[in-house]
């Protein structure tokens, strides 16, 4: 550590050879890909709070918030340190990113509420956008928001809400206008699930895991300063958002994808196809890494990255299906008559790689979006 006269300059941890170090003494509380999702949620918690109290997670967010200073590049370094010593990556770091960056911009106030209880493992969080009737045309959502004397009363109901069932706190996307009014008439609430007339039912998916839920609001109250942005203003910060959510993800997932990948290579590198599978997944791993690098960086340059993230996001569904798709290939015999946790952890990564080309938008839609808002393409006909 460095010092200065009045003035404190801290030097990052090196997080690989911090976790390399402990990683005996943490192994009950690593969140392993082959442990059931309620263990893995438990132990993220149990993890975080470790790490926070031994200076490790909190790099790469304002010291105002509770972290340890630096910015989307130290975040990123983590990221790929936890994959790469044998850590599963914590629960809720998604969910940190993309919510934890809009509260940080657009509520500060917020965020030093709500950011803690994260660093230190004592709350989920969860986002509140899709519902049954809006997903890829997500302006075209039905719940509501109607302002009170004293702040807002929510009604309606969301879907695919990821760890709902476990979170404490949700950022529900609500209408505040004329639904004529599409996007203009979105406002983005802070939401404590524990509030009178919430009910979240969890949805059970094919992998047997309640990965989702269902989360109903019956007039909950929310109070005025719970608004994240500006009144009217949702878009906005959906907008902002959502470059974490396909660009800090995208990262995240590239770096549990080197993990498979390593893994597979071990276990399967003398198969005769092995050569030709895990090079092509290789390849589209290598790009998505090479551009992720470039989007962490300008966005910790605090750069908007607009409709270019759509690039990350579809490079991102393409490495998923051929790592995943290698990694079936190359153990078909464990992906399809394994019956112990590695052979569970193979296919529970292979119906979640199929995900990828929907969550976080579809990716027909960033097709669109890149075709239109990047390389300005005339828009397609979508009549009939
Ligand atoms: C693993 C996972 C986690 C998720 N977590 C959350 C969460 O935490 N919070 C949340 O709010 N939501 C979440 N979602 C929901 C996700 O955001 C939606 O599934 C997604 O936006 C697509 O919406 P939809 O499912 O309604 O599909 P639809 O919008 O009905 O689209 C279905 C298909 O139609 C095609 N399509 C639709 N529109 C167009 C178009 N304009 N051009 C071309 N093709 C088109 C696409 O192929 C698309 O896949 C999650 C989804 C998954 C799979």
């Amino acid at each position: 550590m460095t010092m200065t006269e009045g003035f404190h300059v801290k030097t990052r941890p090196d997080f690989v050879a911090w976790l390399t170090e402990h990683a005996a003494e943490l192994a009950d509380l690593n969140p392993r890909p082959d442990d059931e999702l309620e263990t893995r949620v438990d132990k993220s918690l149990a993890l975080l709070g470790r790490l926070h109290a031994d200076g490790i997670i909190g790099w790469g967010w304002a010291e105002d918030l509770g972290g340890f200073g630096g910015d989307a590049t130290d975040r990123a370094a983590l990221y790929d340190a936890l994959t790469a010593t044998g850590f599963g990556m914590p629960e809720q770091v998604g969910a940190l990113e993309v919510l934890g960056s809009a509260l940080t911009t657009f509520a500060p106030e917020l965020a030093r509420r709500a950011l803690p209880a994260v660093f230190e493992g004592r709350e989920l969080w969860c986002q509140g956008f899709s519902e049954p009737e809006a997903g890829s045309d997500l302006a075209s959502l039905r719940t509501t928001a109607k302002q009170t004397s004293d702040g807002w009363v929510i009604d309606g109901q969301k879907v695919w809400t990821s760890l709902g069932h476990r979170s404490r706190w949700c950022g529900v996307l609500a209408r505040t206008g004329a639904p004529e009014g599409r996007h203009r008439t979105l406002t983005l609430f802070w939401v404590d699930l524990e509030s009178p007339g919430v009910t979240v039912r969890p949805l059970q998916t094919t992998t047997g895991e309640a990965e989702f839920s269902e989360v109903f609001f019956d007039a909950v109250s929310v109070p005025a300063d719970h608004v994240i942005g500006e009144v009217d203003g949702g878009w906005k910060v959906a907008m902002h958002l959502l470059q974490y959510e396909r660009g800090m993800w995208a990262w995240q997932r590239q770096a549990i994808m080197h993990a498979s990948l390593d893994d597979l290579i071990a276990k399967a590198g003398s198969h005769p196809a092995a050569a030709e599978t895990v090079g092509a997944a290789y390849v589209a791993l290598a790009a998505l890494r090479a551009r992720s690098r470039q989007t962490v960086e300008r966005l910790a340059r605090g750069e908007r990255l607009g409709p270019e993230v759509s690039i990350d996001k579809t490079l991102l569904s393409s490495a998923e299906h051929l790592v995943n798709d290698a990694v079936r290939a190359l153990r078909l015999n464990d992906f399809l008559f394994g019956d112990d946790a590695d052979a569970n952890r193979i296919r529970g990564e292979w119906y979640y790689s199929r995900a990828a080309s929907v969550y976080g938008g579809a990716v027909e839609v960033q097709k669109n979006i890149i075709a239109e808002h990047v390389l300005g393409l005339p828009r397609e006909d979508r009549r009939g």
